[in-house]
């Protein structure tokens, strides 16, 4: 009798040191990522679940991660406050900041992925902007959510659930910068936001979503177009400030003097967010062939939000010096512009870059 208790006792043990050997191994297994937080509505708070007033970047990133269930079964996960702002308080000072800390964690062989929570007004631009100076293949997934974490039904968690599913990935490597929101997966060049409140505001109108992630279920479908991250020949290495970039809002009747504001005030290229095509009315037109034989490089967007603007279409760009910006939108124009701008460049080799990148 005893013996069989004694012989109970250590198959128990064993039985327990296998499976917390087992629990070691799978830890050791996963993925590391780590999450830069720098604020936004998923990190909002207000004072009613189904009230519309809030104000973004008020959790830290390490309760935002704990109140995730499960997210930690994903990925070693770790958390670093970059800054904690509504995104349209948003830098060139927080996107250097951001390329700096993400070009070294993944040098190391200890980062496998970095998911970024960010406000969703400007997230397009930034995820644009690491797009084109990230230095590594590795995942780099930006999310976000349009309800506060204090709202009824907040799809923050969720978003990040399936963010850091992406980011621990190996399907998502050599995939360029990516937006995870509303169970879809988003190659930085196409995505936009397309409505001011609902969650299904992300969409890339134009190529569709690239992947899809459901409850960390992910799945590629398609690559985004473009040069991108370890093919980009970007880099804000020692890069301080960037040269001054504002857009003009095409309309009818537009006033062609705050083109020669924008000048006189230092600014090194204008976008235009024209009507239609990339185009702007005449009193425009003359202001801007003045201001690019000045050297100020000028991009034709369009207010439109889908589409391509034509080189050589109604407008003359030979004649008034401008570049297309192919399908960019003017904000990320306007984030190509201010890294093209680096380097002296000819406006055809600007133009190039707007057709490449
Ligand atoms: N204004 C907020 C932000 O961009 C909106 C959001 O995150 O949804 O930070």
């Amino acid at each position: 009798m005893k013996n069989s208790v004694k012989i109970i006792q250590s198959t128990s043990v064993m039985m327990l040191l296998i499976l917390s050997l087992l629990a070691y191994g799978q830890t050791q297994k996963l993925p590391n990522v780590v999450i830069l937080a720098t604020g936004g509505t998923i990190a909002g708070a207000g004072a009613s679940s189904t009230g519309s007033a809030y104000t973004s970047g008020q959790v830290k990133i390490e309760a935002m991660i704990d109140a995730v269930p499960n997210i930690r079964n994903l990925a070693n996960l770790r958390g670093e406050q970059i800054a904690n702002v509504g995104s349209q308080d948003m830098s060139v000072k927080v996107w250097l900041d951001l390329t700096n800390r993400i070009n070294e964690l993944l040098k190391g062989p200890d980062v496998d992925g970095i998911v970024i929570t960010h406000g969703t007004d400007t997230q397009e631009e930034t995820a644009y902007f690491l797009n084109l100076v990230v230095k590594s293949d590795k995942p780099v997934v930006l999310t976000g959510s349009m309800r506060p974490s204090t709202a009824l039904s907040a799809e923050g968690p969720l978003n990040l659930y399936n963010a850091v599913a992406v980011a621990a990935s190996p399907k998502a490597k050599g995939q360029g910068v990516l937006v995870v929101m509303n169970d879809e997966i988003h190659g930085a060049h196409n995505v936009k936001k397309m409505m001011t409140t609902p969650v299904q505001t992300f969409q890339s109108p134009e190529e569709g979503p690239v992947g899809s992630v459901i409850f960390g279920g992910v799945e590629f479908f398609n690559n985004q177009n473009g040069l991108n991250t370890v093919n980009s020949e970007f880099s804000v290495e020692g890069v301080k400030t960037l040269p001054r970039v504002d857009i003009f809002y095409g309309c009818a009747d537009a006033s062609a003097d705050l083109i020669d504001y924008m000048v006189k005030a230092g600014a090194k290229g204008i976008v235009i967010a024209g009507v239609g095509d990339g185009n702007m009315n005449a009193p425009v037109l003359e202001a801007v062939k003045k201001a690019t034989a000045s050297g100020v490089k000028v991009v034709r967007a369009s207010r439109v939000p889908v589409g391509v603007v034509l080189i050589q279409g109604e407008v003359d760009d030979e004649e008034y010096g401008t570049i297309s910006s192919d399908q960019l939108n003017p904000q990320k124009a306007r984030v190509l512009l201010m890294l093209a701008l680096l380097k002296d460049r000819s406006r055809e080799d600007m133009q190039k870059l707007f057709i490449e990148y």
